[in-house]
């Protein structure tokens, strides 16, 4: 019996994808050629399969300012900033961010998988209650098996279940802690905000925010869900990621709460790792800077999300419940959706495979994300593939003119 024995289910429920030619897992991108495009197996692949919602991977600002700062401070810290110190730039990010939320504190993490280890693992001790949406991310769920506090799930996105929940807890002490997010990365549905703002104000809870999906996508300036539903004051903390719309890695926690600063000293996952290097600050820095500046990205993600979400649907696709960055295909069968990603892959065309149970659903996903660099007419070349293939494999029904039925007649 090996140490990875535990582990068989997993290695089968790859082996089961059977004799196919790629899986996700095999996928190497030669080069990036773009915001948009990459060389695959030497092919050239349009890119619907990251999180780069504003395209700025390759802005050259950011690039630009990056090297720079390569240049003059390193290529990294080599240490946590508590050990070590930090670099102006971790400050000048984190007041930028403070600044842009319109709150008096902000912090930056290495990554926004520890931005959510560190917040919730903190903020909920012992004695206090963790109130999780059912279909939170692992980081979420991560942060809480880290943290000490008793966990609560209420259905996805029900307010009402989340207030039957709460009414329980009422005459629990302790503080009590909900956590949503913006945009859920798996279907791009966002939560019902307003009537969550109102129970946690009824229950006198706190109210966190994961804004990793929606910064730079809702909201009139771009501040994500809390700003386009109008409840920024009662959110307590917000936790985003630079990892997608601006175009790097790292992750970060803005509030308003009086004495946030003893964070530093009390989030294990922000005290015992390197703080991010100084070319990744500054070119975050810089791609904030274009996100506040530049509303333009976000209509044109806007305008791209909607051509895609509304060209799949039209298609007979089963897609999620609202147009979004993120659009999923609903496929009903593991093996067809495993040969529909190949296909569309050996198209020209890389989304994401999404296997349950990792699914809201039970059944699999093929997860399109768009960004404001795509092109209309990339997006149309994907419907096209999407079409052929969906009509291939039987996932849409075959359009009259070609049925077997209509030539015959
Ligand atoms: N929160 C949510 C909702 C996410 O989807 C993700 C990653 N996809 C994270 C946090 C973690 O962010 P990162 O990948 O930047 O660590």
């Amino acid at each position: 019996m090996s140490i990875l024995s535990k582990f068989e289910h997993l290695a089968q429920t790859y082996d089961r994808l059977g004799p196919v030619d790629s899986n996700p897992l095999k996928v190497t991108f030669d080069r990036i050629l773009s915001s948009t495009e990459g060389l695959v197996n030497g092919r050239q692949t349009i890119l619907f399969g990251t999180n780069n919602y504003l395209g700025l991977t390759f802005d050259e600002g950011c690039i630009e300012q990056s090297v720079k700062a390569v240049r003059s401070f390193g290529t990294g810290t080599t240490g946590s900033r508590v050990a070590n110190g930090s670099y102006s730039g971790h400050r000048d990010l984190e007041l930028s961010l403070a600044d842009f939320y319109g709150r008096r504190h902000g912090m930056v993490f290495s990554t926004g998988y520890q931005a959510n280890l560190s917040m919730l693992s903190t903020l909920a001790g012992h004695g206090d209650h963790l109130i999780l949406d059912s279909d939170s991310h692992a980081s979420i769920y991560d942060g809480a098996r880290l943290g000490h506090a008793e966990v609560i799930r209420f259905r996805h996105n029900d307010a009402d279940d989340l207030h039957k929940r709460l009414r329980r807890l009422k005459d629990h002490p302790g503080s009590k802690l909900i956590v949503v997010e913006g945009i859920y990365s798996m279907l791009g549905d966002s939560a019902p905000l307003v009537e969550i703002a109102q129970v946690k104000r009824e229950m006198d809870a706190y109210l966190l925010v994961d804004e990793a999906h929606s910064m730079g996508v809702l909201g009139k300036t771009g501040r994500g869900l809390s700003e386009s539903a109008g409840v920024e004051a009662d959110v307590d903390f917000i936790v985003g990621t630079f990892s997608k719309s601006l175009g790097s890695v790292g992750g970060f926690c803005v509030s308003d709460i009086e004495g946030f600063e003893v964070l530093r000293v009390a989030c294990r996952p922000y005290m015992f790792t390197a703080s991010l290097p100084p070319g990744v600050i500054a070119s975050t820095q810089e791609a904030l800077r274009r996100l506040i500046q530049d509303g333009g990205l976000r209509v044109r993600l806007r305008d791209n999300a909607e051509r895609l979400y509304h060209g799949l649907s039209r298609l007979g696709f089963h897609v999620g419940p609202q147009a979004s960055p993120i659009v999923s295909v609903t496929v009903d069968d593991n093996e067809t959706a495993v040969r529909f990603w190949n296909l569309l892959l050996q198209g020209g065309l890389y989304v994401n495979l999404a296997l349950p149970p990792a699914t809201p659903t039970n059944k699999p996903l093929l997860r399109a994300s768009i960004s404001a660099a795509h092109t209309p007419r990339q997006i149309d070349t994907a419907l096209a593939l999407f079409a052929d293939i969906g009509q291939r494999l039987g996932v849409l029904p075959v359009p009259a003119e070609k049925s077997p039925v209509a030539m015959v007649a």
